[in-house]
């Protein structure tokens, strides 16, 4: 138990530290409480990392799913290589690892009194407050994307229900049939993941439906991550770049609207008519983020965050994880997982009246499958520099020379790796995944 002495000489010290006021009465009390609103990638790897760090912090971990579906591997999912019950997993060890585990959703924040409520009027008081509830996808910037169209245009952009939808749809279409993806400006979640999708959905279609077309309608000026993995890997593959090629990239290519009913999409530039539409809509932080206000950068779209504690630029006391941040990181489940260790971390540090690394490192590694046994990877380690705020890449980061059979392998054991890590899933968990 703290005194009221010690309670004083850990606050002086904090002060003394330069942390500030903000961090003094968290660190005051004997069981810090902290809650956590979304079970994804960061949220969850936050919240078995705080516990697992510092014991006498309270964590409350909020998450209205059933289980975790993860996005990295969905594709495969799409693609036919796994069933979405491979990439579904239970919530069982989260909910043993952290206080409290609430199937619910956060609809309200008091920030004056740091007091969440959620959808079914629960109320949960917090000393520090970690958002982690990824993005909000924007269906109103696309004309049309309504409800009723939603029923039959799927973004699969969460894993799901969505994911499985699509895979459903790719079945039931005639050989020679069109695909068309529609894939939204940068900044979004996980820049190679259409490109992977088109990789996989591809792959299928020169197995299962060879007279099948593959439309791309990329709003960004070009591929904008692994370009030339990607287009070495489809020109082998799928004709890419001659004229029987199986996908047509048409770059500059923004959605603008969608007749769900006549299957057709618009663009700027064109109106073209496919079979099954596949419309990623543009994204924004989660929205919870603006019950605080946090969502101010990029013209309000994504939330400014102190990097060495993800303590919100806009919101003391509230910290922001994963895709919902503004950064040079780029949106993906490795940084997420890594992030939420890092503010993990900074939360035990100020709890117990140290200071937070003020340089901290944060890895990405991503893979991309481009066949059904081939598969590339980009790998990314950024270090906190605090000359100017950001996040640097440092050297020896980079992507894969080529596809390779043996990266396909490795992708397999990375996607198993960070399912346990985030989720606290044990030694002997008996993964079903084939890919
Ligand atoms: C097709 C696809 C493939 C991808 N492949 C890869 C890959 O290979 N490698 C990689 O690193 N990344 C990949 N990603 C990106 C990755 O999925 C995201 O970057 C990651 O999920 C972000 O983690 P997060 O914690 O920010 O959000 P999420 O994982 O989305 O978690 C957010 C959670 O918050 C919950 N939530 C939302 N609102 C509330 C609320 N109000 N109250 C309570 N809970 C709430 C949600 O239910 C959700 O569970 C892929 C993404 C896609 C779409």
């Amino acid at each position: 138990m703290h005194t009221p002495r010690r309670n004083f000489l850990i606050a002086a010290a904090v002060g003394a530290l330069g942390l500030g006021v903000r961090s003094a009465p968290a660190i005051a009390k004997a069981r810090p409480r902290v809650v956590i609103v979304g079970g994804g990638y960061g949220g969850a790897a936050c919240a078995r990392h705080l516990k697992l760090w510092d014991p006498r912090v309270e964590v409350t971990l909020i998450e209205p799913s059933p289980h975790f579906v993860s996005c990295p591997m969905s594709n495969t999912v799409i693609g036919g290589l796994n069933q979405v019950e491979d990439i579904t997993f239970p919530y069982r060890y989260i909910r043993e690892a952290v206080d409290r585990f609430v199937r619910d959703s956060v609809t309200r924040i008091d920030a004056g009194k740091r007091n969440v409520t959620t959808a079914s009027g629960h109320s949960f008081p917090y000393d520090r407050l970690v958002l982690a509830a990824g993005v909000e996808l924007q269906f109103d910037q696309v004309r049309g994307y309504d409800a009723e169209a939603r029923k039959t245009i799927k973004h699969a952009w969460k894993a799901g229900p969505e994911t499985v939808a699509l895979r459903r749809q790719l079945e039931a279409m005639k050989d020679g049939g069109v695909f068309a993806i529609s894939i939204p400006m940068a900044p979004f979640r996980c820049p190679p993941a259409p490109y992977e999708r088109v990789s996989l959905i591809a792959n299928y279609f020169k197995k299962a439906k060879p007279r099948s077309k593959i439309l791309i309608l990329d709003g960004n000026q070009d591929i904008i991550s692994k370009k030339a993995l990607f287009t070495t890997a489809w020109e082998k593959h799928y004709g890419f770049g001659g004229d029987d090629s199986m996908i047509d990239y048409r770059p500059g290519n923004l959605a603008s609207a969608i007749d769900a009913k006549a299957m057709k999409l618009s663009t700027e530039f064109e109106d073209v008519k496919a079979d099954v539409v596949n419309l990623i809509p543009p994204m924004r932080a989660a929205a919870v983020t603006a019950l605080v206000g946090a969502r101010t950068g990029d013209n309000g779209t994504w939330c400014p965050v102190d990097h060495t504690t993800h303590e919100s630029s806009e919101a003391p006391h509230i910290h922001i994880l994963g895709d919902s941040i503004l950064s040079n990181l780029s949106k993906a489940g490795a940084l997420a997982n890594n992030s939420g260790k890092l503010c993990a971390s900074a939360l035990v540090e100020i709890f117990n009246g140290r200071r937070p690394d003020p340089a901290p490192v944060v890895t990405s590694t991503c893979y991309s499958a481009s066949t059904d046994h081939t598969a590339f990877h980009v790998a990314t380690v950024f270090r906190y520099n605090p000359a100017d705020k950001s996040m640097e890449v440092q050297p020896g980061s980079g992507v894969s020379d080529r596809e390779s059979e043996l990266e396909f392998e490795m992708m397999r054991g990375w996607a198993r790796n960070i399912w346990a890590d985030t989720l606290g899933l044990p030694e002997n968990y008996r993964f079903t995944n084939r890919v």
